[in-house]
């Protein structure tokens, strides 16, 4: 099968339709959920006219003059007088202002008077009365359906009473790793082992990018073996994630093992660096990903591509944050025939630096790195100084 960009490969990728169902959860369960359907508010916000400081409620036309308090108003109180003429009430900040008065007018800025008087001693500035329905009126739409819910969020659906929303079903994802020489990491790898760090590096993304994982254990580079477990995360899964077993070597069998158990695989090489191998195929039940062994390869993939196909599956938009920096020094590749992604990190300064990084099974590098920038193919060069767009990760 050829190889195709990686704009090729965004494409096919994105342009698979499955999307998850609804269902409905309690608010206070709903972060980093996708939310489902728009939300409107059941009120008026604020609900009154709400004084926004500690201090006495008058006319603006009486400032001048010497003030009569009638009585003190505390928040969660409704005012049981209206002020007229030459006349104030005392009031908390977040309690609603009384009929007759326009102005609430700051405790510091008053003088009390032997007699019981107030007078103004400031000059007048604002009104400081935040008016009923200036922020949101009712049935007014506050949040809207296709959003990562964020605790501001939730704060919204708190001050409309939206007590339980409607989110989009997680998509399962099934995490399989693949190779001989794997073993978990709870063992002390033998001579020819090492420790499977890609499964809880691909659990830990898929929980991060809002999704449910869950994980099949470790395949030996073994068509039969493969086959089986493969074929059981199909039926149980929305998205199946492979890592491992996807290069030229002689026991590299995911992509065979992927058509045996009736997937229609639609790439198989990207002209990208690190993530060459990457696969991607489609099965009546759930879409696939073979990614490459290598542990940061196999992350920035996931980043790249599987992502935002979760975010999609979820109903939300993609629309990652690009941060963009100067680079800190001039970066130069050999080759340019693939798109570069290169894990770097942000300086104290807001520039962009390379992490040391020997290739793609450097594991080591990718916590050094608060982000990732691209190099299009037939550019070899950043220039110091360069203005670069940065993917967080
Ligand atoms: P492969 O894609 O199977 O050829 O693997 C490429 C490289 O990644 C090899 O050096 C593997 O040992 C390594 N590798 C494969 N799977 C994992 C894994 N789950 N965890 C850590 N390294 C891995
Ligand atoms: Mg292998």
């Amino acid at each position: 099968m050829e190889m195709i960009s990686f704009e090729q490969a965004f494409d096919i990728v994105m342009s698979t339709g499955f999307r998850t169902g609804p269902e409905t959860i309690s608010y206070t369960d709903s972060l980093n959920r996708i939310l489902a359907g728009d939300i409107a508010s059941d009120m008026d916000l604020p609900p009154f006219n709400k004084s926004s400081v500690d201090g006495f409620a008058c006319r603006k036309s009486d400032l001048g003059n010497d003030l009569e308090i009638l009585e003190t108003i505390p928040a969660g109180n409704w005012p049981s007088k209206s002020v007229g003429t030459n006349q104030c009430s005392r009031i908390m900040t977040g309690a609603p202002v009384p009929d007759g008065a326009d102005c609430v007018i700051m405790v510091e800025e008053t003088e009390m008077l032997p007699a019981g008087l107030l007078r103004f001693r400031s000059s007048f500035k604002k009104e400081n009365i935040a008016k009923k329905g200036e922020d949101v009126r009712k049935g007014d739409l506050v949040l809207r359906a296709g959003k990562i819910i964020r605790p501001q969020d939730i704060a919204v659906m708190a001050s409309v009473g939206q007590i339980s929303v409607t989110v989009s079903k997680m998509p399962c994802v099934a995490v399989i790793s693949s190779g001989s020489e794997l073993v978990e990491p709870d063992k002390i790898p033998g001579l020819s082992q090492i420790r499977n760090s890609n499964s809880s590096q691909l659990m830990a993304q898929i929980e991060r990018a809002g999704a449910s994982g869950k994980y099949y254990g470790i395949a030996a580079d073994d068509e039969a073996q493969t086959l089986s477990i493969v074929e059981k995360a199909i039926s149980e899964n929305d998205m199946v994630l492979l890592t491992g077993g996807v290069s030229m070597g002689d026991f590299d069998f995911v992509p065979s093992v992927l058509e045996r158990a009736g997937v229609k695989i639609l790439f198989t090489r990207i002209a990208v660096q690190p993530g060459k191998p990457t696969t991607f195929g489609l099965h009546s039940k759930s879409v696939i990903f073979g990614l490459p062994g290598n542990p940061v390869s196999s992350f920035i993939q996931f980043e790249m591509l599987v992502r935002p196909l979760l975010s999609k599956m979820m109903g939300c938009e993609w629309r990652p944050l690009n941060i963009f920096m100067p680079m800190n020094d001039k970066f130069v590749r050999r080759f340019a025939d693939r798109m570069a992604l290169i894990p770097v990190k942000i300086t104290d300064d807001a520039s962009v630096l390379p992490v040391e990084y020997h290739g793609s099974a450097h594991i080591s590098a990718l916590p050094e790195a608060d982000g990732i920038i691209s190099m299009p193919v037939g550019k070899k060069i950043f220039e110091k100084g360069e203005v670069v767009s940065v993917r967080p990760i």
